[in-house]
């Protein structure tokens, strides 16, 4: 780590330790939403280490990693919301359009704007897995969008959410809606078995007018456009898996300490967690500037992304059995972490997507090298 990250993460740690840690039961059991914190988070730089200096830190992606990781550590929750308010960020600062930019890019940036990704659906639909759910129709400068979009976190009163629509014999756009846009509504979900703190809700749009200045990407711009983001996007995630992988090697560590002499039948040890940690971080040290630059080749990406999900689910389930009955209380974090490792592994993209995807590349790339 280099000596300006270190010097820009330390504050960062700080709150978390001060700010976020007290929270996380609450956040865990009772659904309590972070705002306060991400505000805060925001104020110090933590979703802007990869924006140029006149919106950010100019630090790159992997130090917007190392932030989602130190939060993953004590919250794997709110690390993902960290992870939707930077990509909203990272989607602003990489749209053509200047007006979208200029409205929201610096309130987003510094958190004084929560927003979330809405995504998931888009990004699935292009990799041929489901269809798209909203539809937008032009009319002259403008779309008018309807649809709807099930879990997306990170939104509701007061807060901007960015998605993509299918415009009718045109592609796709991206867009940003803030919460107030007429014909706009968002409803709660059905209870989850973790990730209750993100507010995650269901998006609804009934003929929603997207002025042009709320456009992040047009039909004619989106092809590229998601070709630019999209490593950002995917390494962004990897935080996630760091921050709860390292949580899980010291559960297994703190058990070890009393039923240590047992534990060493465990086939996943801590030392195994870490060796294979550290293998990721060195690959993200690699793949971040390139991702950073949009020119990224998206096969190594998704294959750190995929191996970052086994490794959070093997690390949970380690650390659940290295504390053994101690780890099954609901005060334990070892039982938090298996659920919070579930969802790394399920979000989008998910590992079976990141499975698919990487299959289509390496038979693509069989079939250029055999023509
Ligand atoms: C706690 C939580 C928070 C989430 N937050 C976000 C978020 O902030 N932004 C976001 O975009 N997504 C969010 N998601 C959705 C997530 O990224 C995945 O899309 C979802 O977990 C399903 O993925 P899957 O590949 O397992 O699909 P599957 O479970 O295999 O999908 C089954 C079917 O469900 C429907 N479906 C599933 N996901 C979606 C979707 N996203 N949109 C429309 N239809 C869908 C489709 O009909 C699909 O064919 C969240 C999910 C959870 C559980």
């Amino acid at each position: 780590m280099s000596q300006a990250q270190a010097a820009f993460l330390a504050p960062i740690v700080q709150l978390i330790e001060s700010e976020l840690a007290p929270q996380v039961q609450a956040i865990d059991q009772e659904g309590k939403y972070p705002a306060d914190f991400m505000h805060k988070l925001g104020a110090l730089g933590g979703f802007s280490a990869a924006l140029p200096a006149e919106y950010g830190n100019n630090l790159g992606l992997a130090a917007q990693v190392a932030v989602t990781a130190a939060v993953a550590e004590q919250c794997g929750s709110t690390a993902f919301l960290v992870w939707c308010q930077s990509s909203c960020a990272w989607y602003l600062h990489n749209s053509d359009n200047a007006a979208v930019r200029d409205r929201y890019l610096k309130d987003v940036a510094h958190g004084r704007l929560l927003a979330g990704t809405g995504m998931s659906n888009t990004v699935k639909h292009l990799a041929g897995i489901e269809k798209i759910q909203l539809r937008a129709r032009r009319e002259g400068d403008t779309y008018v969008v309807n649809g709807s979009l099930p879990w997306v976190s990170n939104v509701g009163d007061g807060h901007l959410a960015i998605v993509a629509a299918a415009v009718e014999d045109e592609g796709y756009i991206m867009f940003a809606v803030p919460s107030t846009a007429s014909g706009f509504q968002y409803r709660p979900c059905l209870e989850f078995s973790g990730l209750e703190g993100t507010q995650t809700l269901t998006l609804r749009f009934q003929n929603v007018v997207v002025p042009a200045e709320d456009v992040v990407a047009h039909p004619d711009q989106f092809t590229d456009y998601i070709r630019r983001i999209k490593p950002g996007f995917v390494l962004g995630q990897i935080g996630m898996g760091i921050g709860i992988v390292r949580a899980c090697a010291a559960i297994a560590r703190d058990s070890n300490a009393s039923v240590g002499h047992v534990n060493v039948f465990l086939d996943v040890q801590e030392s195994d967690l870490t060796a294979e940690l550290a293998g990721i971080e060195q690959q993200i040290t690699e793949l971040a500037p390139v991702a950073q630059a949009g020119a990224a080749d998206m096969l190594p990406i998704l294959k750190a992304r995929a191996a970052i999900s086994e490794l959070t689910l093997k690390a949970a389930n380690s650390a659940v059995l290295h504390a053994g009955a101690k780890g099954y209380l609901m005060i334990h974090p070892a039982q938090r972490r298996l659920r919070e490792a579930v969802f790394v592994a399920i979000v989008t993209p998910a590992l079976k997507h990141l499975r698919k995807e990487i299959h289509a590349l390496e038979a693509q790339g069989l079939e250029t090298a055999a023509a």
